[in-house]
């Protein structure tokens, strides 16, 4: 059956483009029958390993709904899942290869490497790759010989393990998205298997891991496929069956070019998943919205829950060109959701935001408020910021909505407070309080617009939101009479 793996480094926030692979991974592994989604923590570049990172990747996939079925704190067969805790596991493997003649002792000084680079640089190579001195020295022989390695073993001197890139060869292999890829052996670089420190490198590490977790694909970003011909030649070599891959486009910044740090962060892009649970997003509408960062079912529905999506889901549906990440439609989803979800449920939340912003809302009272700004508010936070105004009379009105008072908005306004001045508390509700708008209108022969503009801004301090007379009803008369003189004076 089908186990695929998220094998995210832990080397700072889950980023988005991270989050949609592990997305593509567990839809693809749970529209399987018995499919397994395997969370892997490649944790092997200490140099790179940040405190935090592990536990915001579990979070982020926790508050998007994705559980995984193996991973750190949930064991499977063929833990531990964190490449830290198999050290031990990764050089009998790079020996191997050395044994079978597919990986070398490489004895190179940090300087010597360096030098090479530079030299390579000169003549004119702007990507210099490792050029296997010690391969090339010997004249005719691939290796150093076995005396001189040994000697230089013996002598403790440092040495990190090669992979033995054939000159001269196609390597071919069939992307689930893409076909059939081929690169040139010639192109690749004799990859360093195993470190100095005896670290496994990503390589090594990952090949290793997706073999003895029986990961049967390798699902991930389009930036790992030019380590695919790299990791097909290892399975070669040790003559295991390749997992099939799947390279998922990238994400592209709506102005053109890779959606970078740097980039999302100049076009107002929030970039970590992180940044989205401290905005209060949706999870359902991230899901929905990164599943469509690449896919689409096929026809022209775009509303799925996890669920949905999980049927609908195929790699051959995932597109081989860049997607573009359009973030007005990441809020049509954000905006869809909130108003799918009952004020019952968006409650509990709206309450917390509202201690933070020094409310204590009643909750009867704050749920009808949910309800009557439900088709207004892009965020959930919205009920709290652009409803303020049902908790506190409004401190400033908006400058933009100030301008429209006219010279006869006092005398409608007061016009308007006669009449409902009259209702009794019974008949405060907005469609009575609706038609005395109409009579008042009438009665100075003016339209909607004179009355209604300088109503709504003195009673919210605001020139848009929710239905007017439905709010007026909810803030109740002593309020709204209060808050229309005060606008008068
Ligand atoms: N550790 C790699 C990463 O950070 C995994 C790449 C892969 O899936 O092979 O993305």
């Amino acid at each position: 059956s089908v186990r695929v793996r998220f094998a995210p480094s832990p080397t700072g926030l889950l980023h988005i483009g991270g989050l949609r692979t592990a997305l593509y991974n567990y839809l693809f592994a749970k529209g399987h029958e018995d499919g397994v989604f395997v969370l892997r923590i490649e944790d092997t570049d200490q140099t790179r390993y940040v405190e935090g990172a592990e536990e915001d990747i579990i979070n982020s996939l926790v508050w998007t709904g994705m559980d995984f079925d193996e991973g750190p704190g949930k064991p499977g067969g063929v833990g531990p899942y964190r490449q830290s805790e198999r050290k031990d596991i990764y050089e009998e493997y790079a020996e191997q290869l050395v044994e079978q003649g597919q990986a070398y002792y490489a004895f190179d000084t940090p300087e010597e490497l360096n030098d090479m680079r530079e030299r390579l640089k000169k003549s004119g190579n702007p990507s210099p790759k490792y050029d296997a001195i010690t391969r090339m020295s010997m004249k005719n022989s691939l290796t150093l010989p076995q005396e001189e390695v040994d000697r230089m073993l013996k002598d403790g001197d440092d040495y990190v393990i090669r992979l033995k890139v054939p000159r001269r060869e196609t390597i071919r292999f069939e992307d689930e998205i893409r076909g059939f890829v081929s690169f040139e052996s010639k192109g690749l670089d004799d990859q360093v298997l195993l470190k100095s420190d005896g670290m496994p490198t990503y390589h090594l590490a990952n090949v290793v891991d997706d073999h003895l977790m029986g990961i049967t694909h390798v699902i991930r970003g389009e930036e790992w496929l030019s380590s695919a011909p790299k990791h097909i030649l290892m399975y070669e070599y040790f003559n295991w069956e390749p997992p099939r891959m799947a390279h998922l486009p990238l994400i592209m910044s709506p102005s053109g070019g890779k959606l970078s740090k740097r980039k999302a962060e100049s076009e107002g892009i929030p970039i970590n998943t992180r940044d989205y649970i401290d905005q209060k997003f949706e999870p359902e509408a991230l899901v929905n919205f990164l599943a469509y960062l690449g896919w689409s079912p096929g026809d022209d529905s775009e509303v799925h829950t996890m669920d949905e999506l999980v049927d609908l889901f195929s790699l051959d549906r995932v597109s081989k060109g860049g997607a573009v990440f359009d973030y007005k439609k990441l809020i049509w989803y954000n905006e869809h959701y909130l108003r799918d979800k009952p004020a019952e449920k968006l409650w509990p939340r709206v309450r917390e935001i509202a201690g933070e912003h020094g409310l204590e809302p009643d909750e009867e009272y704050m749920k009808q408020i949910i309800e009557l700004m439900k088709d207004r508010v892009s965020k959930i936070e919205d009920f709290v910021t652009m409803g303020r105004f049902f908790f506190d009379d409004p401190e400033e009105y908006e400058e933009k909505a100030v301008k429209k008072w006219k010279d006869n908005s006092g005398e409608l306004l007061q016009a308007y407070v006669d009449k409902i001045d009259e209702l009794d508390e019974e008949d405060f509700e907005a469609k009575t309080l609706k038609n005395k708008i109409k009579e008042v209108i009438k009665a100075h022969d003016v339209g909607f617009g004179p009355l209604m503009m300088p109503l709504r801004v003195a009673v919210s301090g605001m020139g848009y939101g929710p239905d007017l007379t439905p709010t007026i009803e909810l803030l109740g008369k002593e309020t709204t009479i209060r808050r229309i003189h005060r606008a008068i004076e």
